[in-house]
């Protein structure tokens, strides 16, 4: 159950860390598959439309959906990265992503869920202060 068994092998640090690594990484793939676009529309010769025409118009249609989904995983991984940040405050000593996962389960209802997330596959975890023993639920 991801984010939960991520969190729980790496600690929350490096999972934010490579979250983070993952969606830029996605940033520059939708970056270079957009200049792909601009470099195979330039090819495109429409009046000689022939096999070439139309392998270069295939190759516009590749390069946009990369784009379309890099920059899709791109705001699904890091919403996900700060949505798990901003509850990853010990409320009591306020050490920031200093804990260990004790139970997790993915959210039920609309309820369990913040109003204007993307919560698809959002799960909440019961964590313990690594400092203070404090336990918390996240999203509290
Ligand atoms: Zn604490």
């Amino acid at each position: 159950m991801e984010p939960a068994t991520s969190i729980a092998r790496l600690g929350f640090r490096k999972w934010y860390e490579r979250q983070l690594i993952d969606s830029h990484a996605c940033f520059v793939t939708c970056f270079l598959a957009m200049l792909m676009v601009a470099i195979a529309i330039e090819q495109v010769q429409i009046l000689a439309l022939g096999f070439e025409a139309l392998v270069d118009l295939g190759l516009v249609v590749v390069f946009m959906i990369l784009g379309v989904v890099s920059w899709r995983r791109y705001h699904r991984v890091l919403g996900t990265a700060e949505y798990y940040a901003e509850y990853s405050y010990c409320p009591q000593c306020k050490a920031y992503g200093l804990f260990r996962v004790t139970n997790s389960g993915r959210m039920q209802n609309v309820d369990e869920q913040r109003a204007g997330d993307a919560a698809e596959g959002r799960v909440w975890m019961n964590v313990t202060c690594k400092k203070c023993q404090h336990s918390w639920r996240m999203p509290h």
